[in-house]
C-alpha cells in the first residue's frame, strides 16, 4: 500500500490568502502528521513483528493513527493509557472510540506506575514487539516527514518567482525540526509555535532531534496551557472554519492562527502554506465542551 501526496487548495482569510497542504486527506483514517510521523511503519518491512505497543493520552491523535496502521499492516496494537475515565468508558468518543473501533487494545495501568515504566518492567515486549515512544518523538518520523518536504518542493518549483514560508504549530516539535531540516537547502523558512511547552522547551526538543534544523517560533502575545482553548481561540477557530469551509483541529491549530495572522501582516509579500496536520476526531470532544463552555 502507498499513499498518494495530499492535495493543496489555495483559501482567503479575512485580506489574506493562504495555501493549505490538505495532509488531513491523506487517507481516511491514516491521516495528518501522525500518519507522516508513522509512515515509516507502513512503508518498511518488519517480517518479525507483529504487535505494536504505544502509549500516552487515550484521546491522543497517535492512539487513532497507530490503530489504523496497525489495521493495515494486520499487526495488534496495544496501548497502555494511565486511566480511562468511566464517562468515556460507558460512552466512548473521539480517538478513544476511532480506535476501539479498528481494534486497538486500550490498557489501563495502575495509577503509581507510568505506562512507560509499565511497559518495560511488566509487560517486557519480545522481539515481536515494537515500542513507539509517545507521540511519535524519534528519529523513525523522519522518513515520512522527508516525503512531505519533498512534496512542498515539488509543488513550490512551479512558483519560484514567490517567497514562500510554511506554517505548522508545534506540540513536541518533531515536525516542525525535521521539515526545516528538508526545506532549508531550498531556502524555505518554516514558521512555527509551542503550543506544549514554551518555546525553550522546543528548542531544547530540537537540540535533542540532531540540532542541524530551527525553524521560527512566532512571538505570541499570552502563553498557551496544552489541552485548552481561549475564547478568543475558540472566535478564531470559527471564523476560520467560515471563511474557508476547512475544519481545523482545537488543540493546535487556533493558537497558531493567532500568532500567523500578526506575521502575514507584517510579510505581505511572502506566501503561506500552512500545514492542515489532522487530528479531526479529537474536536468530537473538545467542541461539545467549548460550545457548551462558550455559547450559553
Ligand atoms: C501531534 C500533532 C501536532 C504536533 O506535532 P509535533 O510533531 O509533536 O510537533 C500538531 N497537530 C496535530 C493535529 C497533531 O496530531
Amino acid at each position: 500500500m502507498k499513499l498518494d501526496s495530499s492535495p493543496i487548495t489555495q483559501h482567503t482569510f479575512g485580506e489574506h490568502t493562504f495555501y493549505l497542504k490538505r495532509d488531513d486527506q491523506l487517507h481516511q483514517h491514516f491521516s495528518g502528521n501522525k500518519a507522516r510521523k508513522f509512515m515509516s511503519l507502513l512503508h518498511n518491512e518488519y517480517p518479525s513483528i507483529n504487535t505494536l505497543i504505544g502509549y500516552g493520552s487515550v484521546q491522543a491523535n497517535s492512539l487513532y493513527s497507530l490503530a489504523a496502521l496497525c489495521k493495515i499492516k494486520k499487526w495488534s496494537l496495544e496501548f497502555y493509557v494511565q486511566r480511562i475515565p468511566q464517562w468515556l468508558k460507558e460512552n466512548p468518543r473521539g480517538n478513544y472510540r476511532g480506535a476501539l473501533e479498528m481494534g486497538a487494545k486500550i490498557i489501563e495501568v495502575d495509577s503509581d506506575v507510568h505506562p512507560e515504566q509499565y511497559i518495560q518492567q511488566i509487560r517486557q515486549p519480545d522481539s515481536h514487539c515494537l515500542v513507539i515512544p509517545e507521540g511519535g518523538r524519534c528519529e523513525m518520523a523522519e522518513q515520512g516527514i522527508a516525503g512531505l518536504a519533498s512534496e512542498i518542493v515539488n509543488w513550490a518549483s512551479f512558483r519560484s518567482h514567490q517567497q514562500l514560508a510554511i506554517a505548522l504549530p508545534s506540540g513536541t516539535g518533531t515536525t516542525s525540526y525535521y521539515l526545516q531540516k528538508h526545506l532549508q537547502q531550498h531556502d524555505i523558512q518554516v514558521l512555527t509555535c509551542p503550543c506544549v511547552g514554551g518555546s525553550q522547551y522546543l528548542h531544547k526538543q530540537w537540540q535533542e532531534l540532531g540540532g542541524v534544523a530551527q525553524p521560527s517560533v512566532l512571538p505570541c502575545d499570552y502563553k498557551h496551557h496544552f489541552g485548552h482553548l481561549y475564547h478568543n481561540e475558540f472566535l478564531l477557530w470559527q471564523k476560520l472554519h467560515k471563511n474557508t469551509n476547512v475544519e481545523f483541529d482545537l488543540l493546535y491549530d487556533p493558537y497558531m492562527w493567532h500568532a500567523l495572522l500578526p506575521w502575514m501582516e507584517q510579510h505581505q509579500d511572502t506566501s503561506v502554506l500552512y500545514i492542515h496536520q489532522g487530528g479531526l476526531l479529537g474536536n468530537e470532544t473538545m467542541l461539545p465542551r467549548y460550545q457548551r463552555k462558550f455559547e450559553r
